[in-house]
């Protein structure tokens, strides 16, 4: 995790790049004559080479259906909302967007409008992306520079052989079990990662949580969107969390081992287990650091964690204004107020304090989220920031935003990100969670 230099954005000429789309069979195209267009919000902004950079390794492009993509047509100066390719009548076009690997944060979603039959995109983000000089180009801005979650130096084969040490090593281990089958069928970074003896290992733990997210990837009511993974169906016992825990301990230097993962509810729901389990940890090494992701529900739990040997959190947030962060997580038997109580214990107690904060531009850039997030930080020294891009469809995200407050224009991530570096020169940016070799 570097200190990475944000530039101030000076809107100087910069080339346009070319707008890219498919048809129905899938194959995606530059579109001669038009532009890229980024959306945040209400703003729909043609892309510029400065404004973006060659889609980092990893990425995914993705067709959006029932969308039209919003260009900007070069000659007229104009945006165009497209149904059929300019130059194949009839044919019809789909905008295309960029799930961007790890590290990166999305400055404009792809520009789109939907159809009437549109229903949500599934839970991804939906970076803007066009072409330039024969490559991708993404409008995105590095957060992150380790490559914990690098595909290419994640090989399959590598996986599979530490499955197999794995099985012969802990062969009732259930949890064990489990992060094969994460590894294996939902392709866990993670999950690879334990296998692989590298960086983070997770340790997945409850099957229930007390919120219930728009975006959540392993529970949805509504059935509008379809879960990205299955949530964990049993509870491991402490035993096998701390057998797992310590096996990627012992093998990996400077590691990190991490309640709180996509395949779980919220580990503080499973605290009966966890505490005696860090206690075991503990009991046995000081080396590693014990983290925990969660929604921080449950301030009081937290304490008995930190007790137990807990080293850092890691809290989710869509907002730092209550009325947003409540039709989102839409919270059951605990408000945003234990949240907030939950960072200031652990700031209290001296521990490692991230937020896991999901951005959408368009929303995390407007003025009353910028000026609430700068207000928060005063009162509320966290360490860290771990800009995540929001899994969640655009357009619908931001009516659901509008729908509980008020929004002024987007002011853009980059100015978000400059200005909260160097309001708060000692808040780190990142996107994973840091061993504790590398708090200070
Ligand atoms: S806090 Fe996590 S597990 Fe709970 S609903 Fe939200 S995303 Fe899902």
């Amino acid at each position: 995790m570097t200190l990475l230099k944000i530039t101030k954005s000076g809107r100087k000429k910069s080339t346009l790049i070319k707008a890219v789309v498919a048809n129905s069979a899938g194959e995606i195209f530059e579109l001669e004559g038009y532009a890229a267009v980024g959306m945040a919000g209400s703003l729909r902004r043609p892309l510029t080479l400065d404004q973006t950079i060659n889609m980092p390794y990893g990425g995914e492009l993705m067709l959006l259906p029932d969308r039209r993509p919003v260009v900007f047509n070069m000659e007229t100066g104009l945006l165009e909302t497209l149904k059929v390719n300019p130059y194949i009548p009839g044919e019809q076009i789909y905008p295309v967007a960029a799930f961007n690997s790890p590290g990166y944060v999305t400055m404009y979603a792809g520009a789109y409008s939907e159809d009437k039959e549109a229903g949500y995109l599934p839970l991804f983000s939906y970076g803007a992306v066009g072409w330039h000089k024969d490559k991708f180009r993404s409008a995105v801005i590095r957060v992150d520079r380790e490559r914990r979650q690098d595909l290419r130096l994640m090989k399959t084969e590598d996986v599979a052989v530490g499955i197999h040490k794995m099985q012969k090593e802990m062969p009732d281990n259930r949890l064990r079990k489990h992060l094969e089958k994460c590894a294996l069928k939902y392709g866990c970074p993670a999950a690879k990662n334990f296998f692989l003896g590298r960086y983070e290992a997770p340790l997945p733990t409850s099957g229930h949580c007390n919120a219930r997210c728009l975006g959540c990837l392993s529970f949805q009511k509504s059935g509008k969107i379809s879960i990205s993974q299955e949530r964990i169906a049993f509870q491991p016992t402490s035993a096998e969390i701390a057998e797992v825990a310590l096996q990627h301990i012992r093998k990996v230097n400077k590691s990190v081992v991490s309640f709180g993962q996509g395949c779980e509810g919220d580990p503080l729901l499973a605290a009966d287990v966890i505490a005696p389990a860090i206690a075991k940890i503990r009991s046995v090494t000081s080396r590693g650091t014990i983290n925990m992701n969660t929604n921080g529900s449950r301030p009081d739990t937290l304490k008995r964690l930190f007790d137990a040997g807990l080293d850092s959190i890691r809290i989710s947030l869509n907002s730092i204004r209550r009325e947003c962060y409540d039709i989102y997580f839409q919270p059951k038997g605990y408000d945003f107020n234990d949240v907030i109580k939950s960072i200031d214990i652990a700031i209290s107690r001296k521990k490692f304090v991230a937020i896991n904060y999901l951005n959408s531009p368009g929303f995390t850039d407007t003025p009353q989220e910028l000026d609430a997030l700068i207000a928060f930080i005063r009162q509320h020294r966290i360490n860290m920031i771990q800009w995540r891009n929001l899994n969640f469809d655009p357009l619908r995200y931001w009516s659901i935003m509008e729908s509980v407050a008020q929004h002024g224009k987007p002011v853009g991530m980059q100015k978000v990100l400059y200005r909260i570096q160097k309001l708060f020169p000692d808040v780190k940016y990142g996107y994973f969670n840091p061993p504790k070799e590398k708090f200070k």
